[in-house]
């Protein structure tokens, strides 16, 4: 079955999830990644893991990260709104419903710890009833292929560079998804 490997950034807070940035990776070869131009900006800030994990991963103006020679040279930049992966979320639902539309009637959909990016993905289009054509209502989860085989996390491949990154983090769950794939053939021979 063909897949597609995703990855969301989000900021939530026990009641909502909100996108900063999503990357996809399709069997068919094809990638998308984008970032919200609707994302909650001073809240992310306010954030210590997403303000030093993954505002740094965005592109960015001005970013100019501590510690600097001089500390007030530091400065958090902004979204370069110039980058034409930087969209409103309305285009955002739009691209990522033609992306998987586009991989054919029986696409899976992977995610690491999918739950939250599942929710969250559902929601670019609103309520659950307004999912789109062709779009799963449930994402598979790595971590539960894992265990159903038996590995243990600190058993499969690492990811080299760019953790917190959602197209980076989408393309090592490929990796991941695959190699799983691979040992669950070798179990079953
Ligand atoms: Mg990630």
């Amino acid at each position: 079955m063909p897949a597609i490997d995703y990855d969301l950034e989000f900021l939530e807070n026990g009641k909502t999830i909100e996108l900063i940035s999503i990357g996809m990776v399709c069997d068919d070869g094809r990638e998308y990644y984008a970032v919200s131009s609707d994302m909650p900006v001073d809240h992310i800030l306010n954030h210590q893991w997403l303000k030093a994990n993954v505002w740094p991963h965005l592109p960015l103006r001005g970013y100019k990260p501590a510690p600097q020679i001089n500390a007030l040279q530091q400065s958090d930049g902004s979204l370069d709104m110039t980058d034409t992966r930087v969209k409103p979320k309305w285009v955002i639902a739009n691209e990522v419903r033609e992306f998987i539309q586009a991989a054919g009637p029986d696409i899976e959909l992977w995610a690491n710890y999918g739950a939250y990016d599942h929710v969250a993905l559902a929601q670019l289009w609103g309520r659950m009833i307004d999912l789109p054509e062709g779009v799963p209502m449930f994402t598979h989860d790595i971590q539960q292929e894992a265990r159903r085989l038996g590995i243990g996390w600190n058993d499969l491949p690492k990811q080299e560079s760019g953790e917190h990154n959602a197209l980076a983090d989408a393309r090592h769950n490929q990796t991941v998804r695959r190699w799983l794939a691979q040992q669950g053939w070798r179990g079953a021979s």
